[in-house]
């Protein structure tokens, strides 16, 4: 293994790959995706397994990734999901998936056993009309047999990923965390990103971090977690004196663009340096092309050199990415 290359002019260095396995999903979240209608990329622009893994193994063997994070679109809708997983996980990185954790119920203990060693899951609310309100599927029970199968098959500490939406769930905090805590998975709330499909998202209409802490302190203590947040983007915290913590992901209102570690490929083999990227390096051209494995891993460094300092969300020149958070892989 390398150690890392894939460096900005800031500093950062990214060694931890975020894999978009399809764009496809079967939920749509109201924040992700419209209700109907949604082009999905061309099957022939999809890598293969194999060209995934070729990619994979380029990352790692020559340029210093150490962490394989699968996502999407919803990853387990990838038929050759558990095949990919077992290969990179040869690799010596740690692979993790995020998911809806639909047919995860099926797939936990297999994924598993091909070296997968952690999941997220995303779950907005327990209650199953909101649930359906949020992901417009009445599909909360598989969710919850999915998160189930997971903490069964070992891949843990599952994580559980929650968006909150004003008037639409974001009195549920509390009653979110006191189900985390009591069967053993760790809730993180997400701030809202403008990464939707319908370019909706507002910066009035977001529920911020700050709002997120005032409706857990009604009911609970919350205090920082000692442990230094290094690049992780949840800041943590002890729930009423600990053990149990929650995490809290302001990428908007608190960003942590200056500790970056993170670079991503799409499901259609493009590079991109940051999730609100403008630019994208095609990697499935030069590599349909027979490049050799170091002018892909060239091309993929001077991807990374050219990455901004921070996302820039509030600057009155932000502009959204074309690609939404579905087809760039969360
Ligand atoms: N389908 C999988 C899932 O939902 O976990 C993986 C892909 S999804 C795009 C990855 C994560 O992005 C989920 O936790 C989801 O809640 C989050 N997400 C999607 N759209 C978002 C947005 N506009 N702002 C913040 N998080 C978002
Ligand atoms: Fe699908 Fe995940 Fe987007 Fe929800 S957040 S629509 S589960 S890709």
């Amino acid at each position: 293994m390398s150690t890392g290359k894939l460096r900005d002019r800031y500093g950062r260095v990214a060694t931890d790959l975020r894999v978009s396995l399809t764009d496809r999903c079967n939920l749509r979240c109201s924040y992700c995706m419209p209700a109907e209608g949604l082009d999905w990329l061309p099957d022939d622009t999809v890598l293969s397994d194999d060209e995934v893994v070729r990619l994979v193994h380029i990352g790692v063997e020559l340029l210093g990734i150490r962490e394989v994070r699968f996502t999407g679109g919803e990853p387990l809708v990838r038929r050759g999901l558990v095949d990919i997983v077992r290969r990179t996980s040869a690799l010596g990185v740690e692979t993790s998936l995020t998911t809806n954790a639909l047919g995860l119920a099926r797939t936990a203990h297999a994924l598993a056993e091909a070296g997968l060693d952690r999941v997220n899951v995303s779950l907005d609310s327990i209650r199953r009309e909101s649930f359906k309100e949020i992901t417009r599927r009445d599909r909360l029970a598989d969710v919850l047999a999915g998160l189930a199968a997971a903490q069964e098959a070992g891949l843990g500490p599952v994580k559980v990923n929650a968006v909150l939406m004003r008037g639409i769930n974001d009195d549920q905090a509390p009653e979110l965390l006191r189900w985390a805590i009591g069967e053993g998975y760790e809730l993180r709330f997400i701030e809202q990103m403008p990464l939707d499909a319908q370019h909706r998202w507002s910066r009035d209409g977001m529920v911020t971090a700050d709002e997120i802490f005032a409706h857990l302190e009604r009911e609970f203590t919350l205090s920082p977690a000692a442990e230094p947040r290094g690049s992780a983007p949840a800041e943590l915290f002890l729930v009423d004196g600990g053990p149990a913590t929650v995490g809290v992901i302001a990428s908007v209102t608190r960003p942590f663009c200056g500790d970056c570690d993170r670079v991503r490929l799409t499901a259609d083999g493009q590079i991109r340096n940051c999730l609100f990227a403008r630019e994208e390096s095609d990697l499935r051209a030069a590599l349909r092309a027979g490049a050799t494995d170091e002018e892909i891993a060239e091309r993929w460094v001077t991807a990374m050199a050219g990455k901004r300092a921070g996302h820039g969300i509030d600057d009155p020149t932000f502009l959204q990415p074309d690609r939404p958070m579905s087809a760039i892989g969360g």
